[in-house]
């Protein structure tokens, strides 16, 4: 468990980083049986409307079973994501449900013992592909026989 004052952490643009044992975070275990480690750092800034933000990059390899061959299949993870910190709720949901100029990619409420690893584990499980399957998987090799509608034709003639 890490924590961190999240609007300090950004005002004073601190940084922290390390790394993952993905088998080991029951929340991601629990959609689907991925390995691998993840390397993540978040670093703290204020952004030009003077906001206090957290930049998050998590990057690595994930590997899992391919849904449709059940051959393991890598996941590269690479991802940034600016997270803006807001004081008020209603201003946070504004931001990222209803307010059509809004540049705020995703949002978390000031927090003075704000939860780092929650922050990566709900970017590393956004990231993760909604069905984990070899780019070009044809599935299970059944070598069924079927006969080519030209085949069928030359016999019957
Ligand atoms: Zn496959």
């Amino acid at each position: 468990m890490m924590y961190i004052d999240n609007v300090k952490f950004a005002k004073n643009k601190q940084e922290t980083h390390g790394e993952i044992d993905i088998s080991k975070v029951e929340r991601i275990q629990e959609i689907d049986a991925y390995s691998g480690f993840i390397k993540y750092s978040i670093n703290g800034d204020v952004d030009k409307s003077n906001r206090p933000i957290l930049v998050l990059n998590v990057c690595g390899k994930i590997t899992t079973l391919c849904q449709s061959c059940l051959d393991p299949v890598e996941i590269n993870l690479d991802s940034s994501t600016v997270v803006t910190i807001f004081f008020n709720e209603d201003k946070l949901d504004a931001a990222l449900f209803s307010d059509e100029n809004s540049d705020v990619e995703d949002a978390v409420l000031a927090e003075e013992e704000f939860d780092v690893m929650n922050l990566v584990e709900d970017e590393i499980i956004i990231c993760l592909p909604y069905t984990s399957k070899h780019d070009d998987c044809d599935g299970l090799e059944y070598h069924d026989d079927v006969k080519s509608p030209f085949g069928i034709l030359k016999d019957i003639i």
